[in-house]
C-alpha cells in the first residue's frame, strides 16, 4: 500500500527500525527528567536548528500538536485580538479557536497576525515574498502555521515570530508531536503579558525547554524518532530543491492531462500558479469522477488524499512530502495515465 495522504502521511520506512531501537534500548521508558532523556531533547533541538536552518536565537519547544500551538499563540502572545487572513479550512479553524479565547474586536487593535503558510485543505501557499510584505506592513507579532510545509521547503524564519508545525506531514513521522518555534521578540512579549494561567503557558514551556524538559510527560518516542529522522535527512536547501522540482513536475503532469482529456473532467483546483502549494496538490473534478478515481486507486494499492472542508467531495489531494520516493510517484503517474488523464 502506498499513500499520498497529506497527513497523517507516509512515514520514512526507517521509522520501523528506529521505533524498535527505542523500545529495545529502553528509551521509551526513560524518565523525562533523566540525563539520558534530556540529552535526546538537546540533540533533537540542535538537529532542528542545523537541518532546518533555524536561527540560533529562535527557541524551539515541543508541544503535542499544531492545534495546541494555535491556542498558545492566543493565550500567551495575544493582548487584544488576532487577525487571520485565510483562504481555507485550517486558517478558518485557527481563527475560530483564537477568537474564542481573544474575541474579535476592532481589527485595528489586533496585535498578532496569524497566517497559514501552506493551506493543506486546498493546496495553496503564502510565499515568502508575501510574508515579507506582511512583515513590512504589520507592527505586531506574526505567527505562521507551517504544518504541511516545514521540513519540505525552505522558510525564511525571520519573517515571523512564531512558527508552528506537526511532525506527521513533511517530517515523515507518526502524529502526536508538535513544534513551536519562537523569536526573541515573541518571548519578550510573553514576558510582558506574563500569562501563567495554563499548563501550556508559553513561559512554563520556555522555562522547561531551557532545561531540555517539558512541563508534562512528553511524547518521548516521538522526540526520539524525530531525532533519528533528522540525522538521516539532508539539509533543507537540498530538500527544498527536490520538493520544488517534484511540485513543478506534478503541476506540469496534471496540467497536460487536463489539456489532453477531451472532457477536461479533472483539473488543478488552483488556477493561479503563484498560489499553488509545493507540498500539497489539489485536483478537482465532479463528485462522481473524484469518488471513482479514489476507489480505482485504492484497488491498486494507492491511497489518494480525500478532499477537505468545502472541497471534500470534489477534489483529491496528492502529498508531495519528502518521505515519498520516486518509485511511488511513478506508480501514481502511471495509474493516472491509465485512468483517463
Ligand atoms: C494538519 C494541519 C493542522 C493540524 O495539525 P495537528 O497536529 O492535528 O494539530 C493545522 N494546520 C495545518 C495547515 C495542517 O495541515
Amino acid at each position: 500500500m502506498i499513500t499520498f495522504y497529506p497527513g497523517p502521511s507516509k512515514v520514512y520506512p526507517q521509522v520501523a527500525q528506529y521505533a524498535q531501537e527505542a523500545v529495545q534500548q529502553g528509551i521509551v521508558s526513560l524518565n523525562h527528567r533523566s540525563r539520558g532523556f534530556m540529552d535526546i531533547v538537546q540533540e533533537t533541538l540542535r538537529l532542528l536548528h542545523e537541518k532546518l536552518d533555524i536561527p540560533a536565537d529562535y527557541h524551539i519547544a515541543f508541544i503535542s500538536s499544531a492545534t495546541e500551538g494555535w491556542e498558545i499563540v492566543a493565550q500567551s502572545l495575544t493582548v487584544a485580538t488576532s487577525l487571520h487572513p485565510h483562504s481555507g479550512a485550517f486558517g478558518k479553524k485557527w481563527m475560530e479557536y483564537a477568537h474564542r479565547i481573544k474575541p474579535m474586536i476592532e481589527p485595528g487593535l489586533a496585535d498578532v497576525l496569524c497566517v497559514v503558510q501552506n493551506e493543506t485543505s486546498n493546496g495553496t501557499q503564502v510565499r515568502m515574498e508575501t510574508l515579507a510584505e506582511f512583515r513590512h506592513g504589520f507592527t505586531g507579532l506574526i505567527a505562521v502555521d507551517a504544518v504541511s510545509s516545514m521540513g519540505g521547503i525552505r522558510l525564511d524564519w525571520t519573517l515571523a515570530d512564531v512558527w508552528i508545525a506537526s511532525v506527521q506531514k513533511c517530517l515523515g513521522l507518526p502524529a502526536g508531536l508538535g513544534l513551536l518555534i519562537y523569536s526573541p521578540a515573541a518571548l519578550k512579549k510573553a514576558e510582558i503579558i506574563s500569562d501563567r494561567q495554563y499548563y501550556n503557558s508559553l513561559l512554563f514551556i520556555h522555562e522547561n525547554i531551557g532545561k531540555f524538559q517539558t512541563q508534562y510527560t512528553p511524547n518521548g518516542l516521538g522526540i526520539y524518532l524525530l531525532m533519528r529522522v533528522l540525522q538521516q535527512v539532508p539539509p533543507i536547501e537540498e530538500v527544498d530543491r527536490l520538493i520544488k522540482q517534484r511540485a513543478e513536475d506534478w503541476y506540469t503532469f496534471i496540467a497536460s492531462g487536463q489539456a489532453a482529456s477531451a472532457e477536461q473532467d479533472l483539473h488543478l483546483l488552483i488556477q493561479n500558479p503563484a498560489l499553488r502549494s509545493d507540498t500539497v496538490i489539489a485536483v478537482e473534478g465532479s463528485a462522481e469522477r473524484i469518488a471513482a478515481i479514489k476507489a480505482a486507486a485504492l484497488a491498486q494499492g494507492i491511497t489518494l488524499g480525500n478532499g477537505y472542508g468545502d472541497w471534500k467531495n470534489t477534489t483529491f489531494r496528492i502529498a508531495n512530502f519528502p518521505a515519498i520516493d520516486e518509485e511511488e510517484i511513478k506508480t501514481l503517474k502511471d495509474f493516472l495515465l491509465t485512468n483517463g488523464f
